[in-house]
């Protein structure tokens, strides 16, 4: 009877010792999965509200969370709304200046102030993308001193997740203009899509304006194409928020 008691405390013990190194062995390839998964920053600048509320339910289809960079003096019903479905509102200057061009006092009006208003609202604004990606060094600097991340619009850039924690990253354009057909288009994310897949924990940053068949725009036969591509071959879509907290 004793025997039978000892053996079966053991038993226990050795059973729950199994379970903890299991949860922990999970934990742990948890981690290292997160941080070997590659994902898009997929962004949204200015200020087209209705065009993107249109397409909440299109990114919830694919498990997107994307980041509108707006124009505004204060948060809108729509900054509301994306950050409820757990998308970012990232800042982009009130009115759509080239910080490059413009005085002290009106960078500070248009990219720093702000972000009280915003805070006193409930947002912490940290993320910032330069209009007509125009940046110097010098904006770099006094910038980075208010937001985690600034953002460029022109160039293709690879980068690790560590470098979307903080300083500058570029992004490409997905508008409609740059590219002569959907058939050039798909060739192209599909060239994004395979390096990313190639490359532990790498990040893209890809951005457009509005959803449609403007110029400026990314039409949702494109967009869609992004999404569901990405989402087939288990490439994540990332808030730039997120990353900065990662
Ligand atoms: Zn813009």
């Amino acid at each position: 009877m004793k025997r039978k008691k000892k053996t079966l405390m053991i038993l226990i013990t050795g059973m729950f010792l199994l379970t903890a190194a299991g949860i922990l062995g999970g934990i742990k390839i948890y981690r290292v999965h997160k941080a070997h998964q590659c994902g898009i920053v997929l962004a949204f600048d200015d200020y087209n509200a209705q065009s993107w509320e249109e397409h909440f339910d299109l990114f919830d289809q694919y498990d997107a969370k994307v980041t509108f960079f707006v124009n505004c003096s204060e948060p809108t019903d729509f900054c509301y709304h994306a950050v409820e479905r757990g998308h970012e509102i990232g800042f982009h200057t009130i009115n759509h200046v080239d910080l490059k061009t413009a005085s002290a006092d009106e960078v500070y009006a248009q990219a720093i102030a702000p972000i009280e208003v915003f805070r006193e609202k409930g947002f912490e604004l940290t993320s910032f993308a330069y209009p007509f990606g125009s940046y110097n060094e010098e904006l770099n600097e006094l910038l980075l001193q208010h937001y985690k991340v600034l953002r460029g619009a022109y160039h293709y850039e690879l980068v690790g997740k560590h470098q979307m924690r903080n300083g500058f990253v570029d992004s490409l354009p997905i508008d409609n203009v740059k590219y002569s057909s959907d058939e050039e288009f798909e060739k192209r994310i599909d060239e994004i899509l395979a390096e990313l897949d190639e490359n532990t924990g790498a990040i893209v940053g890809l951005y457009s304006h509005a959803i449609g068949d403007g110029d400026w725009c990314v039409s949702e036969k494109r967009l869609e194409y992004v999404l569901k591509r990405a989402h087939e071959m288990g490439i994540q879509f990332y808030t730039f928020k997120e990353l900065q907290e990662n």
